[in-house]
């Protein structure tokens, strides 16, 4: 599949395409999301790892798709935090396996990767290619559509930046707003809130037709199983997406 414009996916879009295994983990495993770095649109979170995980934490970046403009905008840095963690569009990763081998090509061919894009189909582990969120991202994004301290950070990015644009001259290197641990503790919640997938009206297409169509004709003519589970799975996917 080649490279699509860069989309991206709401908080909530992105938590109503995960599955509920994921969910479920999340609300079983994951108890915080710690927002330890924000420069210029994109944030860093420190999670804990699940029981079996052989890693201790995780770490799961995101950013804002439209953050130049809520800098832009009028009114105040909370008024722009409000509609950026509500409604924005965002691209994320983590570093967890989970999203590595099974959840970054989804994301890759749905627009919504940060960083490093990844091209090599999930065959076995994910050939219906299912998902959004790992267990840690699903709680990243819970915190980003209810937590106030998270949306008061996020308003302190902002106003850094738009500090920073209006310097003369103008081409400072974008502040970075870091937590320290105690900081970061305190806009934890002590109890982590309750994942729930929200209503989302209209879901985005995980892939646009022709990306599908492309794809499928690679596997055209071949006989083994892999490649015929491949383009079956591509196949019901084209069925699903936008004309
Ligand atoms: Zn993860």
């Amino acid at each position: 599949m080649g490279d699509r414009a860069q989309v991206g996916l709401t908080a909530a879009e992105a938590l109503a395409l995960s599955t509920p295994a994921d969910i479920r983990r999340a609300n079983q495993q994951i108890k915080y999301a710690l927002p330890s770095r924000l420069q210029a649109g994109s944030v860093r979170f420190v999670t804990n790892a699940g029981p079996v995980s052989r890693a201790t934490r995780h770490f799961v970046n995101l950013e804002f798709i439209g953050f130049s403009a809520a800098v832009a905008r009028p009114g105040t840095p909370a008024q722009a935090a409000l509609e950026l963690t509500k409604q924005g569009r965002l691209r994320f990763e983590c570093s967890c396996e989970h999203f590595r081998y099974v959840l970054r090509f989804v994301a890759t061919a749905g627009g919504w990767v940060a960083g490093r894009p990844e091209h090599g189909m999930p065959k076995l582990t994910n050939p219906t290619l299912d998902g959004a969120c790992c267990k840690h991202i699903a709680r990243v994004m819970t915190d980003l559509q209810m937590s106030v301290a998270l949306r008061q950070r996020v308003a302190a990015m902002i106003e850094a930046e738009r500090a920073r644009v209006d310097r003369p001259g103008g081409k400072a290197t974008p502040r970075a707003v870091t937590l320290r641990q105690a900081e970061a503790e305190r806009v934890v919640p002590t109890n982590a809130r309750r994942i729930a997938v929200p209503r989302v009206a209209k879901l985005p297409p995980p892939a646009s037709a022709a990306d599908l169509r492309a794809a499928i004709a690679t596997y055209r003519g071949k006989t083994d199983p892999t490649s015929v589970a491949i383009a079956r799975a591509l196949n019901a996917l084209l069925k699903g997406s936008a004309p």
